[in-house]
């Protein structure tokens, strides 16, 4: 897996579980942030879209179970977790 380097946002993103504020940004495609773009919180580790203005929403169950599948955000998850020392948390609406 190729390290892309985080790309700083625009403006500072709150992420919408957590509060966290993300200032820098890690696209699993491309370099810019684009509507649907996934959001990984580097705090909760809870997966965020971006919506069509560049904002974060909470992702819905069904994309999480989506996401869940993809490898690349497992291994972003698994970097997260192992980085804060943790399980990962289970579920959450
Ligand atoms: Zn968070």
């Amino acid at each position: 897996m190729v390290e892309r380097p985080a790309h700083r946002l625009k403006a500072a993103e709150p992420c919408p579980f957590c509060g966290y504020l993300a200032t820098r940004h890690f696209p699993l495609d491309g370099d810019e942030v684009k509507p649907g773009d996934v959001s990984i919180c580097f705090n909760c580790t809870w997966p965020s879209i971006f919506d069509e203005n560049r904002r974060l929403r909470r992702s819905t169950r069904e994309e999480r179970d989506h996401l869940a599948q993809d490898p690349r955000v497992r291994a972003v998850v698994i970097r997260l977790l192992s980085h804060h020392g943790r399980a990962p948390l289970l579920s959450k609406n």
